[in-house]
């Protein structure tokens, strides 16, 4: 199987393009076919030569995933399946928010984390996405609105899909860069947002690319005990650590860093555990945002439940009144599969269901 161009920063295609003999302005052009013109074969890219066209035909695919499944909620949310070149499955989701089109993005089949409340961490790590293969996530997602003469741009990004980005760091990051490129979809480097379980190293890594792009750490807890319980990662990344690299990447990017707290019933979300959040966040209290993510049911998990709409009201005022900055996340698409992993894992049920019944006939 060819690679992806779209697995090509710019920098990366320029040189491609010299050491085929090329000009710099031939992969300024092609740049500019693939994310500005958004074309779907190399022979619509027609200033350039025949030959030309065809040492990119043998080099390279265009776009590496097939769409399997599309499902639209009531609300405009879109989940698409998508099935990457050697079988296997990944979702990716459109929600219209009031500021625009936001995607989310996969980096991983699966996920070695294993936090106990996660769809996606039921199925080990099978492989890292390449940087194409996520590049050509939003590129299918953009082309669904491109062919309903929706004029619509895909203007946000969330990278909170399957798998942990911070394992697939170097694709992610080339992810980054290229789908923020001022020539080609220049997606705002604030209107992307990534979200990591907290793995601290990446973390400072992160904090020295000198990317503007916003970071998101998923908290759940305000304790180690309570934190390593539902989260294996606490173990290797205790707090203390976590919040050392949290606090390098502030001074270091000057910039804020969001908190996912889940909302498990009777688990994490008491007052007692509010204070003890607010008391963690107290030194960091104007360069923080907490995101109250209400649960979404997961068969497999049935060990937790969703809190209580008074609960988390309770919750958010005694965070807000430690000053706390801090919202509580609306859904999307409800009514389809929503949580992070659940169209994969139910869609694979089904093909599973699909082939004993195959295997019994
Ligand atoms: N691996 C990264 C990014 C993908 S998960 C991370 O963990 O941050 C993106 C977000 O979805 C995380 O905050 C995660 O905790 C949350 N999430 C996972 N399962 C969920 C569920 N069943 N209900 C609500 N949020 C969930
Ligand atoms: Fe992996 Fe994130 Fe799910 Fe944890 S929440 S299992 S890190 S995808």
């Amino acid at each position: 199987m060819k690679p992806s161009i779209y697995g090509l920063t710019r920098d990366e295609l320029i040189d491609w393009a010299e050491e085929h003999g090329e000009k710099k302005f031939r992969a300024t052009q092609i740049w500019d076919w693939l994310y500005r013109k958004r074309v779907q074969t190399f022979e619509e890219m027609t200033n350039l030569s025949k030959d030309f066209i065809a040492v990119l035909n043998d080099s390279f695919c265009l776009n590496p995933l097939k769409q399997r499944i599309v499902q639209e909620a009531s609300d405009g949310t879109v989940k698409y399946l998508f099935e990457l070149p050697d079988g296997m499955l990944i979702e990716t989701v459109l929600m219209r928010q009031h500021y625009g089109l936001s995607v989310c993005v996969t980096t991983q089949v699966g996920c070695n984390i294993g936090c106990t409340f996660c769809a996606s961490g039921l199925i080990k790590k099978q492989r890292d996405l390449t940087s194409g293969e996520i590049v050509a996530q939003i590129m299918l997602v953009q082309k669904y609105f491109d062919e309903r003469q929706q004029d619509e741009r895909v203007s946000h990004v969330v990278v909170m899909g399957i798998g942990e980005p911070f394992d697939n760091y170097t694709n992610v990051l080339k992810f980054l860069r290229t789908i923020n490129d001022d020539n080609g979809l220049a997606i705002g480097a604030r209107h992307i947002t990534v979200s990591t379980s907290g793995l601290a190293h990446k973390i400072r890594d992160f904090a020295n690319e000198g990317v503007q792009v916003n970071l998101a750490v998923s908290l759940h807890a305000p304790n180690n005990e309570l934190r390593s319980s539902i989260m294996r990662i606490n173990r290797s990344f205790p707090l203390e650590k976590l919040f050392d690299a949290i606090h390098y990447y502030i001074e270091t990017t000057n910039r804020r860093v969001t908190f996912e707290y889940i909302m498990l019933n009777e688990v994490n979300d008491g007052l007692e555990q509010a204070q003890e959040l607010a008391d963690l966040l107290k030194d960091i209290k104007k360069l923080s945002y907490v995101n109250l993510i209400p649960y979404n049911p997961v068969t497999e998990h049935d060990q937790y439940s969703r809190s209580p709409k008074e609960r988390v009201l309770a919750f958010y005022d005694r965070l807000k009144k430690n000053g706390v900055n801090c919202v509580i996340r609306q859904e999307h698409g409800t009514d389809i599969d929503a949580a992070c992993g659940q169209l994969r894992s139910n869609t694979m049920k089904k093909d599973r269901q699909q082939a004993i019944a195959e295997a019994a006939d």
